[in-house]
């Protein structure tokens, strides 16, 4: 077997920032996003309609932006409850259980 070589140009996407899911903000330094974002998703094993897909992953700069992510989705995965929903790892009555607290700390200092 003989090889023909020839020159190709390939264009690849490569990542240049991060935007968090939530306020948008773009962080451009990778060690940064590292340090102090998280990256976290929730999954339902459950047949769903088209907006609450079985799967998704958010980016998000701060404490106060998962917070407001968690509600939501909690929110959403709650139709799915039984159906072995997660969100960040966690499993969807302990993720509930951890906004109920997070809302009576936000009460409380308010
Ligand atoms: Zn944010």
């Amino acid at each position: 077997m003989s090889e023909l070589k020839e020159k190709k140009q390939v264009l690849r996407d490569e990542t240049v920032a991060y935007k968090c899911d939530f306020c948008d903000k773009v962080e451009h330094e990778y060690s940064t996003y590292k340090d102090t974002w998280y990256r976290f998703s929730r999954s339902h094993q459950g047949w769903g309609n088209d907006s609450c897909e079985s799967y998704e992953s958010f980016d998000v700069c701060s404490v106060r932006c998962f917070t407001a992510i968690l509600k939501k989705e909690l929110s959403e995965l709650s139709a799915y409850a039984r159906h072995d929903a997660e969100i960040a790892d966690m499993p969807f009555a302990f993720a509930q259980s951890l906004a109920a607290a997070l809302n009576k700390s936000e009460e409380q200092a308010a």
